[in-house]
């Protein structure tokens, strides 16, 4: 039976910890509070593989459509398994035609998956989702594309992990990794020594810069700022994610409606800029005017995990008993159920087979 301590208290650490002590592991999480807040409370809560990789070489696609065709069974296990309902919607998308261009390739995607998307006309589009503007000229439906409340996400997963006897000691020191032998063989934090079998980098942006690491063990991991904002209601509610021009309107069960998100390579600098603020309801009234209310009633950033290569960052590191589970960039709520469950794989059943090659810390 493995002594497994993770490093950080997302959304990927939670799920982590939820798989290995449902297989037998005895499992610590220690999050340190970041600066900034968490990604996985910052997320938009999408689940949307088709929206998010459009090209269809991206060789994270094949993995994104596998993680969101899990989704279904996972969410209502971990529903009931806690007793929390987490708002999992399989809701589809709508991504407006922007152009001719845009207007092309989704009529051929349309004709290239017809289990998967439809093409829909001006009457047809607004049919679907009253709220578009008028001037949408025609849509791509996907239909299994859907969204979670990743706030009861991670509620959920919190009360999962605690019901199953993983410990979790959040802190605001700086856990310190103690490397001999070439293995991790202590972590010290608030006068408490851990002295694990396996130490899981899930430290989400921060993945890259863990104390007491020698820097030949460190990965290139970066945080990627990202803006969002919250609206009050318009007259019209969304019945699915709206995509206009690469901004995002998602509906989240019992919260108001979310738009997003800018992209910055900013460090982690945590300062809310006004003028993304409104651009980004700006292009929302550009897309569903009629689900916007009148004013702004939030605004968040977080920093999402990068890679260079922007491939995730999942399996054995350059040292006997380190892992890394991070650098999902804009989709680790997407992603959460299939890493852990790969995770659980390599540590309960010293399988990696499943793991995709491209995704191997040892390539930096
Ligand atoms: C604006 C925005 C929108 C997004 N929208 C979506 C979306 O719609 N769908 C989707 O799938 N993904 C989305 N993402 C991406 C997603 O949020 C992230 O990929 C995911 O949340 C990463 O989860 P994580 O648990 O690895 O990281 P985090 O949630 O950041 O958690 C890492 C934790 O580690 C802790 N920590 C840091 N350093 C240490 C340390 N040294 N020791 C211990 N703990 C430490 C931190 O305090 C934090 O609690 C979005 C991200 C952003 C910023």
């Amino acid at each position: 039976m493995s002594d497994v301590l993770i490093l950080g208290g997302g959304i990927a650490g939670l799920s982590i910890a939820r798989a290995l002590t449902a297989g037998g592991a005895s499992v610590t999480v220690l999050d340190r509070a970041a600066p900034g807040g968490p990604a996985s409370r910052a997320a938009a809560g999408m689940l949307a593989p088709h929206a998010e990789f459009d090209d269809e070489d991206d060789p994270l696609r094949a993995f994104a459509l596998a993680a969101r065709a899990g989704w279904h069974d996972y969410a209502g296990a971990l529903e009931t398994e806690t007793g929390t309902a987490i708002g999992y919607n399989a809701s589809g998308a709508i991504l407006i035609a922007n152009d001719q261009a845009e207007r092309a390739r989704h009529i051929a995607f349309a004709r290239r998956h017809p289990q998967e998307a439809q093409w829909l006309n001006a009457g047809e589009a607004r049919h679907r989702e009253p709220a578009l503007a008028p001037d949408v000229e025609g849509a791509l439906l996907l239909v299994h594309e859907g969204h979670v409340n990743n706030h009861l996400l991670v509620e959920a997963l919190t009360r999962a992990c605690a019901n199953a006897g993983v410990r979790i000691h959040r802190t605001n020191a700086t856990p310190i990794v103690q490397v001999e032998a070439a293995r991790i063989a202590r972590v010290d934090c608030d006068g408490i020594v851990w002295r694990p079998d396996v130490v899981i980098v899930a430290a989400g942006a921060w993945s890259g810069s863990i104390e007491g690491l020698p820097a030949d063990a460190q990965i290139p991991v970066r945080p990627v700022k990202g803006e969002m904002i919250a609206v009050a209601a318009g007259t019209r509610p969304l019945r699915h994610l709206v995509w206009r021009a690469g901004t995002y309107l998602v509906g989240r069960a019992g919260l108001p409606l979310a738009i997003g998100a800018t992209v910055e390579d900013a460090g982690f600098d945590d300062r809310l800029n006004p003028q993304s603020a409104r651009q980004l309801f700006e292009a929302a009234k550009r897309a569903a005017p009629a689900a916007i209310g009148p004013e702004i009633v939030d605004h968040w950033c977080g920093f999402r995990p990068g890679t260079p290569d922007g491939l995730p960052a999942i399996g054995r590191g350059k040292l006997d008993n380190l892992i890394f589970a991070t650098g999902q960039y804009r989709n680790g709520v997407l992603f959460a159920p299939s890493i852990a469950g790969l995770i659980a794989r390599l540590i309960l059943s010293d399988d990696d087979a499943a793991l995709p090659a491209a995704f191997s810390p040892l390539r930096f």
